[in-house]
């Protein structure tokens, strides 16, 4: 089942929670998103749906095992 209001709030590579901050309402913030002191790579979100790119943030742990991927020689 899918749900529209959940779905931001959903990893679009894995599926899971992405905790961003920008999803958040305001009142619950703790300053800017974790996201927004990462640099996503280009490659990586080459990987979404074009649909997705904008709309939806990619989780940490997907992130981190991109960034690990490219790390290896
Ligand atoms: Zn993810």
């Amino acid at each position: 089942m899918s749900d529209p209001l959940n779905k931001k709030e959903r990893c679009p590579l894995c599926g899971g929670l992405n905790r961003c901050q920008s999803e958040t309402p305001v009142s619950s913030r703790q300053g800017a998103c974790w996201c927004r002191s990462e640099i996503f790579p280009v490659a990586l979100l080459a990987q979404l749906p074009e649909s997705e790119r904008n709309s939806r943030c990619i989780c940490r742990g997907c992130l981190k095992a991109f960034q690990a991927q490219q790390d290896k020689p």
